[in-house]
């Protein structure tokens, strides 16, 4: 139980990636961040990422590109014409590779949880709408933006540090998710925000929080959700899929037999 684990004063540090861990398989979760068994990452997945964020937060300072772009590989370069050209990262900056850590919703059982992240950059769009907005160059945007976990955990993160922002005088449904998505072009995702949609996030992030510091077990799904992940050959998945396959079999030669049987004889 990681309530357990952890009755020291260390805050428990909840991120996206957690949260969307916890969802997907439990036994992954209980691996990667409660066993801390991580595996290396090669460095090169990120290059492209992390440059093309390092020229925004650069651009949104106002600071001289020229010496990044000139060391800049061609993939990179393609990306930055293309941001340029889109009128999202002229918006005035607020805030740019903001990192946060905002208190969970009040239950008793989550006084040492906070919600931790950074987002890319907090911008005003000319209709005065908070822009939180995210660069998806790796990752694509979420198939369902409105139930992912970072456009919720985002944006109720914003909505409850306003002040850090100088937005106290900001209602919620002035502030909305945008990720910009980097491919073949730019593409927007919007998402707006609301008192309801607060609401609802708050009882959601208790729910799973809730569960994440209460379990005492972490099972494994009926399937696994990701044939790349690396914990395959610790996890046991293979063994319960040797065993699917092997009754699968098993039943397929009962029913041939069967039929085999049931099939009337030649006189
Ligand atoms: S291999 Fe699949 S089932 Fe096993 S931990 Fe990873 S995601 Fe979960």
């Amino acid at each position: 139980m990681w309530l357990e684990a952890n009755e020291s004063t260390t805050p428990w540090r909840v991120s996206v990636n957690q949260l969307k861990t916890w969802h997907k398989c439990q036994r992954r979760f209980e691996l990667h961040h409660l066993r801390q068994l991580q595996w290396p990452s090669d460095p090169s997945n990120f290059a492209y990422g992390q440059a093309v964020h390092t020229l925004m937060d650069y651009q949104s300072r106002d600071l001289d590109c020229a010496p990044l772009l000139a060391v800049a590989s061609m993939q990179v370069q393609q990306a930055w014409q293309w941001l340029l050209a889109d009128d999202t990262c002229h918006w005035p900056v607020i805030a740019s590779e903001w990192g946060f850590t905002v208190p969970a919703p009040e239950h008793s059982l989550l006084k040492n949880a906070v919600l931790v992240g950074r987002m890319d950059r907090i911008s005003r769009s000319p209709d005065g709408v908070v822009a939180l907005i995210d660069w998806k160059t790796g990752t694509a945007v979420p198939k369902d933006p409105v139930n992912d976990w970072q456009t919720r955990v985002y944006l109720y993160a914003l909505a409850e540090a306003r002040s850090h922002l100088g937005l106290n005088e900001t209602p919620l449904d002035a502030i909305k998710f945008r990720y910009v998505a980097v491919k073949n072009g730019i593409r927007h995702t919007d998402v707006p925000y609301s008192e309801a949609f607060h609401d609802e996030t708050r009882e959601r992030l208790i729910e799973a929080l809730v569960a994440m510091a209460t379990a005492t077990c972490y099972p494994l799904p009926e399937t696994c959700p990701d044939r790349y992940c690396g914990y395959r050959k610790v996890c046991g998945i293979e063994n319960t899929e040797g065993l699917e396959a092997s009754q699968g079999l098993a039943s397929e030669r009962t029913h041939t037999n069967a039929s085999v049987s049931s099939q009337p004889r030649a006189e």
